[in-house]
């Protein structure tokens, strides 16, 4: 089921084949559920798929903060240059070669009754197909009555950076269900996302909302309902429904992350000049990140997250032989090998940064149980199962000052 639903939102980067001529999903136990396996042999450095979320959303700080992405793919909008005079907090500095940027305004459009901004016609229309209509806001845009504004207004409030998550990729769910015509295809497609037992559910949105979690999550269910209620979904806006949704989305989300400046930046790497030149042009570069540094910290993209089928049956592992990347600045997720990848071989990524994968296995079980609720049992994990006991004690030590927290995570989930 999960293969055939994946085609749709899925390409293959090799043209003659599918994606289904490159990964299979299979059903692995009930305790690991599914994962994603080769069906060739993958070479380093290969593409394995392209993917498109069947939704995702901009985080809504980051939205507010004045990142502007396109409302449905999450391609940057500013180019590379009002990027960076928007990090610098300044517009004095200007960009040597401006033809290396992207971004293409000319192509820019909005929603003509809320003005909500996209990246092309394209986007424009496949939101309108899929999930705007029953989201536009028309003229109450600005109106903090409106129930979708005090829904995101109360997420906001509930939910401060560094983001994990936005209410709007449930209401854009809800959404799609809503103005489909074939209703049961969506709901079996959301149903696809693994799911978990209420008690770990429980554990993720404690995760998510921190201590006050139980009022707050009814408070969103109230607010969500009045905004979005579908006689069709009236599950998913029960106090057990709605939790399980919550739990659905911030287990399988992954994090989006799009830059008008990190594409120039690749475009600037790519160019052929004398080295004097070269030279100048990377001092340059580096200079400015470390000014951007200084004025704003990490935050340099524009976030989201967004739900793909064939992405989220890929399971972690500590020596991950794929990654994912968005290198076209926006929310197509490339899935690249990092080694030779033999055929009926198990594709894994990592959830944990390259820092966290150099922990010893103690602290990797802890940040993945905090955060994921499974224990690994990868081949790097199995090998260090009898040093485990050795090793921790030191590393409780280490814990206080080498703690991980949700931002480090995030910005290893959006890098660009
Ligand atoms: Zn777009
Ligand atoms: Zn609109
Ligand atoms: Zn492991």
């Amino acid at each position: 089921m999960a293969a055939s639903m994946a085609e749709l939102f899925c390409f293959c980067a090799d043209p003659a084949g599918a994606a289904r001529a490159t990964v299979e999903v299979r059903f692995i136990s009930s305790l690991k559920g599914k994962g994603l396996f080769a069906t060739r042999n993958i070479h380093k450095g290969e593409t394995i798929f392209l993917e498109k979320p069947v939704v995702s959303s901009q985080f809504l700080w980051n939205a507010l903060y004045r990142y502007k992405a396109c409302d449905h793919c999450l391609r940057a909008l500013e180019t590379a240059e009002e990027n960076a005079q928007r990090l610098l907090g300044k517009s004095c500095r200007v960009l040597p070669h401006p033809e290396q940027c992207s971004i293409r305004k000319d192509l820019h459009q909005h929603c003509p009754h809320c003005q909500v901004a996209y990246c092309s016609a394209e986007c424009r229309h496949s939101a309108f197909e899929q999930y705007h209509q029953v989201l536009c806001l028309g003229p109450s845009r600005e109106d903090p009555k409106h129930p979708l504004n005090k829904l995101q207004d109360t997420w906001r409030n509930i939910h401060y950076p560094p983001e994990t998550s936005s209410i709007m990729l449930l209401a854009r769910m809800v959404a799609t269900v809503k103005q489909a015509k074939d209703k049961d295809w969506w709901i079996k497609l959301f149903s696809q996302f693994c799911s978990k037992t209420a008690n770990e559910e429980e554990e993720i949105i404690h995760k998510l909302l921190g201590d006050k979690f139980k009022g707050q999550l009814e408070l969103l269910r109230q607010l969500f309902t009045e905004a979005l209620y579908e006689e069709r979904l009236s599950r998913w806006f029960t106090p057990e429904g709605f939790q399980s949704l919550f739990a659905l989305v911030g287990t399988n989300g992954q994090g989006i992350g799009t830059s008008s400046l990190s594409q120039w930046v690749h475009a600037c790497d790519a160019l052929e000049l004398p080295p004097h030149e070269r030279e100048q042009l990377d001092a340059f570069i580096d200079q400015l990140y470390k000014d951007i540094e200084k004025e704003t910290g990490e935050f340099l993209n524009c976030e989201g997250s967004g739900l793909y089928v064939l992405q989220s049956c890929c399971n972690h592992s500590c020596i991950p032989n794929a990654e994912t990347s968005f290198p076209d600045n926006n929310f197509l997720l490339h899935l690249i090998a990092l080694e030779e990848i033999k055929l009926g071989e198990e594709i894994c990524i990592s959830y944990l940064d390259c820092c966290q994968r150099e922990r010893s296995r103690h602290s990797r079980h802890k940040i993945l149980r905090e955060h994921y609720l499974f224990t690994c049992s990868c081949p790097k994990c199995l090998a260090q199962a009898d040093d485990a006991n050795l090793t921790s004690e030191e590393e409780e030590e280490l814990e206080g000052e080498g703690e991980t927290d949700d931002a480090e995570l995030e910005d290893e989930m959006t890098d660009v």
